[in-house]
Parts: structure tokens; sequence; C-alpha cells
């Protein structure tokens, strides 16, 4: 029996389904492939009629049809930042024709081909928004409202699957007097394309990934970009109507102050400022806290240190998405079906403890999930703790590092090189006929 949104979730009668899947994502595909592939039931609940999460472009910003937040952070003419021969699932190749630096239709495209080709199709709810997770004795109470018809269901399962993407909740700073300020404000969340800053004098403020693409894309209609951020200078040319600055101190009514005491007028302003990690849906008694950007208590940076029925999938960032993904379901899947233990508890948080100390040695406290360099033995230790193959190709590291530098010192071309991977530690790198 279902029931309406007002009343109390009706319990379906096709219960118990096992495994419950929060998003039809790169992250939700993965965890439907392998799940299936080791016969364990499951079900993905997605809020969009698409698979591909944030790969599936949309035109429209603030909120969609249903009235909830739109959750691609796409642009419109978005490449990705590292060879899609690096980027893709260890057991799914890219096709070998195209860019190496692709689009973000090629991925979507790639995303739905894996799909198809695992026959996830059939697993997927879509249009289904899930609205709130509990534990329920040793099971989890999933609430998913059916967008179309309104319709609330509780369904019961044995494990929840989070993955619901972490790059859609804006992160904005509270900047001083922000109010007096008479310009045009965006984050970069809602940014699709640079047409409305033509002629304008545009801060863009935070030079990570996005800060970086967006002040590029921006300057080529813009008359001024200032790029505002607190890091050591841009070891890059930059466009010449690129200008770095220091970080925002306050706004004005017309402009801002930055941190060394210098100002401009500015027109607009964009927040490249992030992400929050955000689970709405979790209901106080998952007990997950999330604590200056760090999410406990989270066991090998995934399962919920009490109950591991519960993994939140893809909170380590700065890493090859796909990859992590693929080791971490994997992992899940060895403690789900009991081929491996779980350690005790207190060895969890000794190894937690050690995690952390190494984290905060080479990162600043709100990056305790950030992976960089750690993100190679990370998926060593999951591949041994799980008792499953290690079997990302070394060249994935080598690319990887390679296009590192390339991002750092060649910024503005460093899209044009092209990459072939010739064996299972070997690539060639071939660059533009003008040079990089
Ligand atoms: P998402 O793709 O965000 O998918 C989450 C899904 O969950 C969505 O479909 C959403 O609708 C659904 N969902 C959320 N809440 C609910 C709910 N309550 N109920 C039901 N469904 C729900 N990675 C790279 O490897 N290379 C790149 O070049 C790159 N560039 C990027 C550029 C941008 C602008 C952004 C935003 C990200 C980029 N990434 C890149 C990172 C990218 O986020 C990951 O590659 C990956 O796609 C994340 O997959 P996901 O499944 O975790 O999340």
């Amino acid at each position: 029996m279902v029931v309406g949104p007002q009343q109390p979730p009706a319990t379906r009668p096709d219960e118990p389904r096992c495994v419950a899947v929060i998003g039809g994502g790169a992250a939700g595909l993965c965890a439907a492939r392998h799940l299936s592939a080791a016969g364990v039931p499951c079900t993905v609940f997605e809020q969009t009629g698409n698979v591909g999460g944030t790969w599936v472009y949309n035109e429209r910003v603030g909120l969609d049809q249903f009235g909830l937040p739109v959750h691609s952070s796409m642009y419109r003419n978005l490449r990705i930042n590292i060879p899609k021969h690096i980027m893709c699932y260890p057991d799914f190749p890219f096709k070998k024709d195209g860019r190496s630096y692709a689009s973000h239709q090629e991925i979507r495209d790639y995303l739905k081909t894996y799909a198809q080709h695992f026959d996830l199709l059939r697993y997927i709810q879509f249009f289904s928004h899930v609205k709130r997770v509990a534990p329920q004795g040793n099971k989890w109470s999933v609430i998913v409202e059916e967008l179309k018809t309104g319709l609330v269901c509780e369904h019961i399962f044995d494990a929840v699957l989070v993955c619901n993407g972490h790059y859609s909740v804006p992160s904005v700073p509270t900047l001083p007097n922000m109010s007096l300020y008479g310009g045009f404000s965006m984050h970069s969340h809602d940014y699709r394309e640079p047409n409305r800053f033509a002629g304008m004098d545009v801060v863009v403020l935070g030079a990570n990934a996005s800060g970086m693409d967006v002040a590029v894309e921006v300057s080529k209609v813009a008359n001024t970009v200032y790029l505002s951020h607190n890091q050591d200078r841009i070891p890059s040319r930059l466009p010449e109507n690129v200008q770095e600055v220091r970080g925002v101190k306050e706004a004005t009514s017309d402009g801002f102050v930055f941190l060394d005491g210098t100002s401009v007028r500015a027109d607009a302003i964009i927040f490249a400022t992030g992400y929050e990690f955000s689970f709405p849906f979790l209901s106080p008694e998952c007990g997950i806290r999330t604590d200056n950007n760090r999410v406990t208590p989270l066991y090998k940076h995934l399962l919920h240190r009490d109950r591991p029925t519960l993994a939140l999938v893809g909170i380590p960032y700065t890493t090859v998405p796909f990859i992590i993904f693929h080791y971490q379901i994997r992992y899940f899947l060895a403690t789900f079906l009991g081929r491996v233990p779980l350690p005790s508890k207190e060895v969890m948080d000794r190894e937690t403890e050690e995690d952390l100390k190494k984290h905060l040695e080479l990162f600043p406290a709100r990056h305790t999930h950030k992976m960089a360099e750690l993100q190679w033995p990370y998926l060593r230790d999951l591949a041994a703790a799980g008792q499953f193959e290690d079997d990302m190709l070394p060249v994935v590291r080598a690319v990887y590092d390679a296009v590192e530098d390339d991002r750092k010192h060649r910024l503005l071309v460093y899209r044009s090189v092209e990459y072939t991977v010739t064996g299972p530690d070997s690539y060639e790198r071939v660059m533009p006929v003008n040079g990089v």
C-alpha cells in the first residue's frame, strides 16, 4: 500500500529488498554494477530522470520542475581535467578515439554505455527522491517520494549506500558588508556560460579547479577578471586580463577590498568556493555528523563505524573519483557479505586516528578527506583489506602525476596534450604542434 505525502508512509509488500543505493551518478552506477554481479538485490533511487548525476548538463539553475535544487554543476563548455583513459573505471575502458580531455557530454555517454553494458537500468527507480533514512533494528528504513505522483513509500533494506554526490550544495563564505554590494553574485554551481559577464569587471573568488576554469572562460568576454585567492602565485601564464589578487576582506557598495588593503570596483562576483557535504535525508538517529568538512564516524572514509551497513561513497576528494568508487564499493561488498571481517572498534579507531594524523601532516584541518598522493595507498589498502583484485594499472598514477604538473604550469593549454596508454605502466604524451 502507498499513501499520500501527508500521511505516514506505508511499507511495500515486496520487502525486504537488500541494498538501497541513493543516487544514479557515477558512484551509484558503480554500486549497482558490483552488487548485481555479486547477486545482491539492489534498488537505485534517482531523483532525476537520467543516469550520470552531475555529468547531465542542465541549463536550468535554482529549482527543478519538482521544486528540488538543480543537482548538476556542469557548465556548457566543460572539458574534463584528467585524461579520460585514466578517469574511467578500471573494468570499463573509455573508447580509444577522440580527445583525451573529453567534454562533459562524452562522460555522460560513457556512463550511459556503462549502465547499458552491465544492464543496470533495471535496478534504477527514476524520479524517486529519498527523503529520509533511519535505522530500524539492524535494518534501514528508507522513505522515498515518487516525484511524478507525490506518493511516499517506506522501504526496508539491509544496507544503504549513499551515492548522492558532493558537488551540489554550494559553500559560500560570509563576506563582511556583502549586503551592501550592488553588483551581481553567483556561485560556480550556477555558472553555465560566460556571456552574461561580457564587458564586466568580475571577481572570481577561489582558485581551485572550478575557479581557474571559470576565470579563464569569463576572461574571454569580460573586461578584467580578478582571480582572488590566498594560495601561492599561480605558476602558469594567465590570460592578459586576469589579475591575481588576495582573498576578499570585505565588500563595498560597488566592489571589494582584498586582504592586502587593495580594492577594486567590480560588476560581479563568482564564488568558486567549493561545496558542502550534505546528507539531508539522514535522520539524526543515523549519527552522521559533519564538522569543519570532516564527516564522522567513518571507517576508511566510507563505512559508518557503528553501523557498517551504512556507507557514504565518494567522500575522498582530489582523487580519480570513478576509481575510488570502484574500490570503495568492492570493499563495502566484502564486509557486507561477510567475506572479510571488520576489525574491532578499537582497531578501527586506531586506524582512523593514524589516517587523520597523516592528513593533518599534509593538509589544513578542513581537508581531512583530501587525498592527492594519499589516494594510491588508500586504494591499495582497500583492496588488501577487502581481499579483492587491485586492478588499477600503474599507468594511471604516472599519467595523473604528469597531468598535475601540466595543469599547474600550463593552465591555458594543458587540455591540448593528447595521451595514449601504450601498456600497463607506459603512455605516450603528444604535445600540440605549437608546444606547451
Ligand atoms: P553525482 O554525479 O553528483 O551523482 C549523484 C546523484 O545522486 C545525482 O544523480 C542526484 O540526482 C542523485 N541524488 C542526490 N540526492 C538524492 C536523493 N535524495 N534521492 C535520490 N537521488 C539523489 N571528476 C573527474 O574525474 N574528472 C573531472 O574532470 C571532473 N570535473 C568535474 C567538474 C565539475 C564542475 C564537477 C561538479 C565535478 C567534476 N568531477 C570530475 C567530479 C564528479 O563529481 C565525479 O567525477 C563524479 O561524477 C561524482 O559522482 P557521484 O555519483 O558521486 O555524484
